[in-house]
């Protein structure tokens, strides 16, 4: 094996016994819990290697890298995730190589992923991305954007909707044409009344997703948990965590 290939494989390996304890801690089989791990600012060429060690799920946050390297990989048997805030305009890209889109958060958004997955003739899944760092009541706070896309929040550039914006969200998606409504998202918040309490964070998801569920029952993915907060997400529920640095490595530039 390569270094590289080595070092990876280590990486996943720790990873892999983090999840496993954390499956076991909480009572829950290893397979319910799915590893995507997020490959925002490496090379295509890790991407090669993760797939040669049996990784199947990756994510990518800006579509300048990710639409390059998911070419350069497209002979693997991977599923591509996109988990950034997404601009409209990048949509027609995204939607030529991702199988899920987690940050959905805006109407305008719905519509747009609909059109672009029609028309490349794609079933694109979608996870409404939920912002937790606001008040349950609150639908708009400092840096709201625009009020005709209602609950949509600039949440320090980590996106998504508001709890109160849920269900009218994902009545969109799930009627709209290409779409598939998979679930739920979320990133621990920084701030707010969940700020550093992760797994009471990640709790919530799994109320909302439980909410979801009553009129969506296949919208069961939950995808909550990173690097730093991964064993809180398996204890309270989540069926996907997303790594990165765990696996990769530190970023070299924030991505
Ligand atoms: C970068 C990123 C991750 C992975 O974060 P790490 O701390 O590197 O594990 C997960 N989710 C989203 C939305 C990200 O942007």
């Amino acid at each position: 094996m390569t270094d590289r290939k080595t070092e990876l494989a280590a990486n996943l390996a720790k990873v892999e016994e983090r999840i496993t304890a954390a499956c076991a801690a909480a009572g829950r089989e290893r397979e319910e819990v799915t590893l995507i791990v997020v490959t925002k600012t490496y090379p295509a060429s890790d991407v090669r290697i993760l797939s040669e060690l049996g990784v199947r799920h990756v994510a990518e946050n800006r579509d300048q890298d990710a639409a390059p390297k998911a070419a350069a990989c497209a002979d693997l048997p991977l599923k591509w995730h996109f988990v950034g805030q997404l601009q409209t305009n990048k949509v027609r890209s995204v939607v030529g190589y991702a199988d899920v889109v987690q940050s959905v958060d805006r109407s305008r958004l719905v519509a747009a992923l609909s059109k672009e997955a029609v028309r490349a003739g794609r079933e694109v899944g979608c996870l409404i991305q939920v912002a937790l760092d606001a008040g349950e009541s609150e639908r708009e706070s400092g840096g709201a954007r625009s009020s005709s896309e209602g609950r949509w929040r600039e949440t320090g550039g980590r996106g998504g909707v508001a709890p109160a914006g849920i269900e009218e969200l994902a009545d969109l998606v799930a009627d709209a044409p290409g779409l598939r409504l998979d679930g739920l998202m979320t990133v621990a918040p920084l701030t707010g009344e969940y700020a550093g309490r992760e797994q009471a964070a990640f709790e919530r998801l799994m109320d909302l997703s439980t909410d979801l569920r009553r009129s969506h029952p296949a919208a069961t993915m939950v995808s909550a948990g990173m690097s730093a907060d991964l064993e809180q997400a398996v204890a309270a529920g989540a069926t996907h965590v997303r790594v990165g640095t765990a696996v990769l490595g530190v970023r070299p530039r924030l991505g």
